[in-house]
Order: C-alpha cells, then structure tokens, then sequence
C-alpha cells in the first residue's frame, strides 16, 4: 500500500506494508484523510530538540471503513463500519481507562496513553475503543473533524465547564484557521457571541463566512474588545505565532479564561506577562489539547446537525502532500486541506 513515512529528517511517499490488526485493533481502508498543521511542526522538529526513533508513519486525521478486525475488537466495531478516527493525534490509539487521568476524563494526560499516527496510508490498523462510527450525513470531506474538530470542541467546552454563561463575548484568536474556524462554530453552536481574529482582510472576510458576529484584523482587536465589551470573557489562541498569545491576553477582561491551543514552535520563545499584569488581570489560565471520544461523539452530532462544517480550500492525491504542507505553513491555506485519494 502507498503511505507517507517521516524517515531520515524527510517525509517520504513511499510503499509500505498493509498492516495486520492487532488485539482491539481494527484495520481501515482510508478513504480521506486531514492535514494538520501539526505535521509541520514536527516535520520541521519545531516541538523538540530530541530525535524520534525512526521511521514514523504520518498522519492523524482520518475516515474510513473498517475491512477486518483483531481479537476482541468486535465488541466495539463490525466490519463496514464507517468511521472517523475518533481521538486526533493525542492519545486516540489507547488509554488505560482505569487511571486517574483517565477516570477523571482526561485520557490524554494518562502514562500509557498512545496517539494515533498513519492516517496518510491506504490502510491504518488502530485501537478499536477510539473509533467513532459516522453517519453517511456525514461526507467523507469532513475528516478534518478528528483532530481539528474535536480540538476546538474540547477548547469551547472548557468555557462553558470553566463557568463562562451563553450569550457572553468570547475571542477566537486564528480563527480563519483550521482550528479556529470550527471554533467560531462551536462558540456558536454554544450560544456565545464570538469575535474572531486573524491577519488580513482575506482572513477577517472569511472568519465572516462561518458565523462570527464580528471579525476583526489582529491590528484592531485589542482597540476593539476593550471598547465594544470591556474585554472578553474568554480568549481560546489557536495562532501558530506567539503574538498571537500576546495578543489573546490583551483580549481580555479581568479574571477572563486564557485559553492556549496552538502550539507555535519553540524557537518563537515563550508567553512573556509581569507578576503585576497577571495579578492585575488575574486570568485563569489553562492548555486545551484534543479531547475525549465521547466528545468526538458529540462534534459527530453536531456535524450532522449542520451546527459544525469543514472549509475545505484544497483536496489533494498522497503524492501531493509535500506541496501543501509548504503551502500550509506559509499561511496559503484558508481552513483545511484533505487528501481525498491515498492511493497515488
Ligand atoms: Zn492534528
Ligand atoms: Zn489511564
């Protein structure tokens, strides 16, 4: 089977052996998968200075019918299921569930825990529990869902867990991206009213076309939230650049939630804030990554609800994948780019 494998410092599309399902392990035949901008941080080793053992198989978003099943997997899918991969790339290929962590609904932080990697293949043989079946309302370019989705879905829940009312202010900061465009749904789908930014006016334009009540240039937002609201009750900072969480905490108003959930990589430094500033506007601050299957169920839901929808601005074959990620991370890509064809 055709697959793209990160091997020696390159990512290469190459041929690779159809995996066998192991025990809990069904085995998908592909039929799209998501590009994350994730894969070009690691590719580009912007999240560590260590090695990974070589080779890693790429990928993490994917949607699929099930073709065979290892032992005991059949309590939890059949063979024909049509599935999304239900966990992104954190933690959706096993956890104990008997852990703290996991008994506390965060399955990501458990010790054992494995995330899911390979969806740009043919084929991915993976942990059966993390699976979430989908409805056929549900089109095969919505794949994006399975990490970019649940991503922002488990940021947006934490506003509402964290006591943030309906019908309250909230910042998506990079929402014309593909993470914080499902952001400004969700935000929606939630009740809240949402100001979403990003650099441009092709970006600001867009952020309209998803629902936010106001879209503003990153230039404009501070000026913008202080006046119109006070600030907001919640920033969620999907930016892959750290001004954008410099700007996300100007946002604010005092003892707002700072939400981080893009990842910029580690050469762009870290958040800079004085004692006095933080306890000036004494923010309750707090990471969001991925979240749990039961809210990938919930993000399914809402997809065929119509309440959550994928921007896809590029579909490509495997082969095409090089060119995207250059297009991706130079910021050419509104939304998401799905590879609709695995097997060339
Ligand atoms: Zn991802
Ligand atoms: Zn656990």
């Amino acid at each position: 089977m055709k697959a793209a494998i990160f091997t020696k410092g390159q990512l290469v599309v190459t041929d690779a052996p159809k995996p066998v399902p192991k025990s809990e392990e069904a085995l998908i035949r592909m039929t799209s998968a998501g590009v994350c901008h994730s894969d070009i941080h690691f590719i580009r080793g912007d999240w560590s200075t260590r090695e990974y053992p070589m080779p890693i198989p790429m990928g993490h978003e994917g949607i699929g019918v099930v073709e065979d099943v290892g032992p005991g997997a059949e309590s939890f899918i059949k063979v024909g299921d049509r599935v999304i991969l239900g966990l992104g790339g954190t933690g959706g290929g096993y956890w104990c569930g008997a852990c703290e962590y996991c008994l506390s609904g965060r399955p990501m932080l458990c010790p054992q825990a494995k995330g899911i990697n390979g969806a740009y293949a043919e084929y991915i043989s993976v942990w059966a529990k993390g699976l979430v079946k989908l409805p056929p309302e549900v089109p095969d370019s919505e794949v994006s869902l399975a990490c970019g989705g649940l991503t922002a879905y488990g940021a947006v829940r934490k506003v509402f867990d964290f006591g943030v009312l309906p019908n309250k202010p909230i910042a998506v900061v990079g929402a014309a991206g593909g993470l914080g465009h499902y952001a400004v749904q969700i935000a929606k789908a939630f009740g809240y009213k949402v100001l979403g930014v990003d650099v441009g006016s092709d970006k600001v334009e867009f952020i309209k076309t998803v629902g936010a009540d106001w879209a503003v240039d990153a230039g404009e937002a501070e000026g913008f939230a202080l006046q119109k609201f006070g600030g907001v009750y919640a920033s969620l900072i999907f930016s892959s650049r750290i001004a954008g969480f410099q700007l996300g905490m100007k946002l604010i108003r005092r003892g707002g939630l700072y939400i981080c959930i893009g990842m910029p990589a580690l050469s762009e430094g870290g958040i800079s804030i004085t004692p006095l500033e933080l306890l000036i506007r004494s923010p309750l601050m707090m990471p969001s990554a991925v979240a749990t299957v039961e809210d990938m169920r919930s993000v399914v839901a809402l997809a065929v609800d119509g309440r959550i929808k994928t921007h896809v601005s590029r579909y490509l074959k495997l082969s095409e994948i090089h060119q995207t990620l250059e297009d991706l991370a130079c910021g050419k890509i509104s939304g998401r780019a799905v590879i609709n064809d695995l097997s060339h």
